[in-house]
């Protein structure tokens, strides 16, 4: 069904066909449509949720904040945005980023051109007219000759079907979808399912409001303190007068983010040196732990020598013995996404919580009353799900995707995903994805990471248009070669190596595949600048 003259955000539509069509008012959502417009191009953005900020959206439970230092965890594509906006912490509370987000909005006027609760279902290429057409939740048709989809890489939320889930007479939370009116846990017994980012975030801030609360652990996971602290005003002062210099630098690094590197091997220096070094960092806290010697994620004897401080300090902070052990990851250091902490292991002191260990018996059922692990009945009032997201594909499968002859990239990445760059895949002419499969994304600092993508979508449209080209796909080669180098680089790193997000291994049935690409950002970058000095190297364009 068409319906022209709709109501798009705050504005009327007066047609249903866009040049670009872009999925999600995230962060990438809200750049893509800034850079076409900016080029004079008619783009319309649809989101599922009823305001932009994506991941700061939804994630609203107690606690959540980023890891990546805020004034490097923005946008640096407007150099005024830049010195207009204060960062008020050294890790801003999602609030923040969310009024951030809400702030480009409204500075760069993008809410006229967002359709807001809206979803799409599916997208399919029609190759005779060059054209994308895109079918709402609300069953309208759209069509576009470009379709990017910034979707997200952890957006799509993993609820996992418990027996009895349904029975439960309290009240359940996933984290991924908090409600917007924030919930109050004073006085109630809360049982909390996982122990991610997500769960350590909200566990010390839900322990303080509840009158118990039960975590269930399957894997322990290591994580670092935040340290975080209201940002001085000189501090402010000194970025904003240097934040070239700050964006330059973070550039160079490997996750796209200004953090003290260092190349030495661990196994080169003394024990006194080394465990000084992760004193020191543990010290001024957050993921800069990781990158106290380069050899942590590449040799199996270096990593051990940071778990192994790691687990000193989670044996130092918790006084039940028995509760520190489980509390002791078992595996590699930074396999999983290493988290970032307020008060994490100090919590288990707290006489109102209760760690369960669920990692070689799983959780029997959801009880109407609670949870049921090993035959004993846990309590609860409220039940929260940290269980993660369906990641890198989750949500773009949620959408009926069809590319040449009809084909779906369902069927296409059934044994895994198949791009080039990250960016587009062969048989789906005209679309992109924004931080897609392949792409550096989840392993970087997000904001420079989806600013590249989108600066490189947008150019590439524009030199379409320059020399009157009006199809781009990858070629199979480029893609296949791609797909080799990605696994290549994956295998290299000790990241590949554990049953983590990053491979699909926490949603069942999902092939096992290493998605990020783990080069680096300046590796990525050169090779995007390379392939576009070429001539688009590896695309055919028509
Ligand atoms: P998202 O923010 O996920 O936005 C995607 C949007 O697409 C969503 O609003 C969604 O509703 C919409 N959408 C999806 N499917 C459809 C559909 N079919 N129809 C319509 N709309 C749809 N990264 C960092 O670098 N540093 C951090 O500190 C950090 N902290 C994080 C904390 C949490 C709790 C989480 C979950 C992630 C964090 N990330 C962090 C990663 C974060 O996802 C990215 O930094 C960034 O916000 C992603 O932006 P995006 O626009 O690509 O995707
Ligand atoms: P996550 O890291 O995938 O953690 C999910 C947790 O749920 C894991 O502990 C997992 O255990 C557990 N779980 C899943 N299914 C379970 C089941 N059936 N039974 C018992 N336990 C189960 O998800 P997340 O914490 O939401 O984080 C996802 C990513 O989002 C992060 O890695 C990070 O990239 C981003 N994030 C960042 C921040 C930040 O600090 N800025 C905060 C939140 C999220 P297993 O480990 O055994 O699978």
């Amino acid at each position: 069904m068409r319906e022209p003259g709709k109501v798009w955000g705050n504005s009327e539509a007066t047609s249903d066909d866009f040049n670009v069509i872009i999925v999600g008012a995230g962060f990438a959502g809200m750049y893509m449509l800034h850079r076409m417009r900016g080029m004079g191009l008619k783009a319309i953005v649809f989101e599922a949720g009823d305001g932009v900020g994506g991941t700061w959206y939804w994630n609203r439970y107690p606690g959540a904040r980023c890891d990546v230092e805020s004034v490097q965890y923005s946008y640096q594509f407007d150099k005024q945005l830049e010195q207009e906006w204060t960062w008020s912490e050294k890790y801003s509370p999602q609030p923040e980023i969310l009024e951030y987000a809400n702030h480009v909005a409204d500075r760069f006027d993008l809410r006229k051109d967002i359709c807001f609760n809206t979803r799409i279902d599916s997208a399919t290429y029609d190759e005779n007219k060059i054209e994308w057409e895109i079918v709402t939740d609300k069953g309208h048709t759209h069509r576009s000759k470009f379709c990017v989809f910034a979707t997200g890489c952890l957006s799509s939320f993993n609820q996992p079907r418990f027996d009895g889930i349904d029975d439960f007479l309290g009240t359940t939370y996933h984290t991924g979808q908090w409600p917007h009116e924030g919930v109050d846990f004073t006085d109630l017994r809360v049982g909390v399912v996982g122990t991610g980012s997500s769960a350590i975030q909200s566990i010390p801030e839900i322990a303080k409001q509840a009158k118990h609360l039960t975590v269930f652990q399957r894997t322990a996971n290591y994580t670092i303190p935040a340290r975080n602290a209201k940002l001085s005003e000189d501090y402010v002062r000194s970025i904003k007068d240097d934040y070239a210099g700050l964006r330059e630098r973070a550039r160079q690094k490997p996750a796209g983010y200004d953090i003290p590197l260092n190349s030495q091997s661990v196994l080169e220096v003394s024990k006194e040196e080394f465990k000084s070094e992760f004193q020191a960092r543990w010290e001024k806290g957050g993921t800069q732990f990781l990158a106290a010697y380069g050899d942590l994620l590449l040799k199996p004897e270096a990593n051990e020598k940071a778990a192994e401080f790691v687990k000193e300090m989670i044996r130092d902070t918790v006084e039940d013995p028995v509760v520190a052990e489980l509390l002791c990851p078992t595996n590699i250091i930074g396999c999983k996404r290493l988290c970032v902490d307020t008060d994490y292991y100090k919590t288990y002191n707290k006489p109102n919580v209760k760690l369960v260990d669920v990692s070689e018996t799983p959780i029997d059922r959801i009880l109407p009353s609670g949870i049921a692990h090993k035959g004993i009945e846990h309590q609860f009032d409220s039940i929260v799900f940290a269980t993660g997201f369906d990641a890198m594909t989750g949500a773009l499968f949620n959408i009926d995707i069809r590319g040449r002859d009809g084909r779906s990239l369902k069927e296409k990445w059934d044994g895994g995903p198949q791009t080039y760059l990250g960016l587009t895949t062969n048989g789906f002419p005209n679309m992109f994805t924004v931080t897609g499969p392949g792409s550096p994304s989840v392993l970087t600092n997000m904001l420079p990471s989806i600013e590249q993508h989108v600066n490189f979508i947008s150019d590439c449209i524009s030199y379409m248009r320059e020399n009157g080209h009006s199809k781009i796909e990858p070629e199979l080669e480029a893609e296949l070669n791609w797909g080799v180098h990605v696994n290549e680089v994956a295998d290299l790193s000790l990241r590949s190596t554990c049953a983590s997000w990053y491979v699909g291994a926490n949603v069942p049935g999902k092939p096992r595949v290493f998605t990020p690409y783990i080069g680096g950002f300046p590796r990525y970058v050169e090779r995007c600048k390379s392939v576009v000095a070429n001539g688009y190297e590896g695309f055919s364009l028509a």
